[in-house]
């Protein structure tokens, strides 16, 4: 059965990094035998260009009605698109795992920690009051969200380091304190997870000063956004994070990285939107039961590892002097190669 696919080119550097990522979706769906189709959906501040508006009915609903949604970055109309399609598809947990790479230089060598950040609330619910004296923005959270991202929170660190650390700021605004409670209660159903609260500046101190610590970072929206950013200044660059928006029934993989004006997109390190594609097919191949799926996600994290200790195949954001081009090409190489002596 064909697993339709909506895929956002985005702006910037979007479509260079999409492009890659199509490419080597297609090339590792057609070397594993399973069926994948695409259709583009155009949002951002391109579509709003071409079409008036940032996010159009019609590719809203070629999204709404696709198995997964492939996601670029956007730009200036990222209020419009990304943050709109979270609250409208309920895409309630944001899932970024951050870890090193061998190859990639950086600070640290094993860092690998996954924030789990809650999609739908806090200050980006958007309500807003803006004077010319004054601003005001709620910030929102709820019993409901806190339990089901704690829920999240704590499967996915039963199933690596069993440790959730959750992040808030409680000593200064007491709503936090709706986070806690659910967290905790969350953790009695989890015995095997330890579980530690640090707040929000201490946890963004300790993400630089000691990054190990963590396993899985559980944190409200606004937090999630900023802390990801910072943790992946330390695995090397934002060409390398990459992140899935979950909902019961829909997931939207995007990276976390935004459209990089300031640089080549020619030179875009296309690695974060790789990776993206990568939790995509996990998702896909655990929610209709399909392990050759899941096979090919991990022979693509596998040929994304090998590929960076090649410094001919690294992106200048990692100190190299390749193009998106030049990594997807050598991506597609290994993987093939891979492929045929196993
Ligand atoms: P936006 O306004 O779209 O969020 P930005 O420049 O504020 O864009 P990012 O696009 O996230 O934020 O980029 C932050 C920095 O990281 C920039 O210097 C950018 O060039 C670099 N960067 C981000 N993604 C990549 C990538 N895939 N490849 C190379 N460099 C990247």
């Amino acid at each position: 059965m064909a697993n339709l696919i909506s895929v956002i080119p985005g702006d910037g550097i979007g479509p260079v990094v999409v492009r890659s990522a199509k490419k080597v979706l297609e090339v590792i769906s057609e070397a594993y035998g399973f069926n994948l189709s695409f259709v583009e959906a155009p949002a951002g501040d391109s579509a709003k260009k071409d079409f008036g508006e940032p996010l159009p009915k019609d590719s809203f609903d070629k999204i709404r009605s696709s198995d997964a949604c492939l996601k670029g970055p956007v730009g200036e109309s990222a209020k419009d698109v990304i943050v709109f399609l979270r609250q409208k598809l309920d895409l309630y947990a944001n899932i970024r795992p951050f870890r090193t790479f061998p190859g990639v230089s950086s600070k640290w060598s094993d860092v690998d920690l996954v924030i789990v950040r809650e999609n739908t609330e806090d200050l980006y619910k958007g309500l807003e009051d803006v004077g010319e004296e004054y601003a005001v923005a709620l910030m929102v959270l709820t019993k409901k969200a806190c339990l089901r991202i704690a829920n999240v929170a704590f499967q996915i660190a039963e199933a690596r380091k069993k440790r959730v650390t959750v992040v808030h700021k409680v000593n200064v605004l007491k709503s936090f304190e709706l986070l806690r409670r659910a967290t905790f209660e969350v953790a009695k159903s989890y015995p095997y997870v330890t579980i530690e609260e640090v707040l929000v500046d201490n946890a963004a101190y300790q993400l630089v000063s000691n990054p190990q610590k963590f396993d899985v970072i559980l944190t409200t929206n606004m937090f999630g956004d900023i802390l990801s950013d910072e943790a992946a200044g330390i695995v090397g660059s934002l060409g390398l994070a990459y992140s899935a928006n979950i909902g019961d029934e829909f997931g939207l993989f995007e990276p976390v990285h935004g459209t990089a004006p300031d640089i080549n997109p020619l030179y875009a390190n296309p690695i974060a939107q790789i990776m993206a594609s990568k939790m995509m097919l996990e998702w896909l191949g655990k929610k209709k039961n399909n392990t050759v799926m899941l096979k090919a996600a991990r022979d693509l994290e596998d040929t994304v590892l090998c590929l960076l200790q090649d410094p001919k195949s690294l992106t200048p954001d990692l100190g190299g002097r390749a193009t998106a081009e030049d990594v997807t090409k050598r991506f597609i190489e290994i993987l093939l190669k891979g492929k045929r002596t196993s």
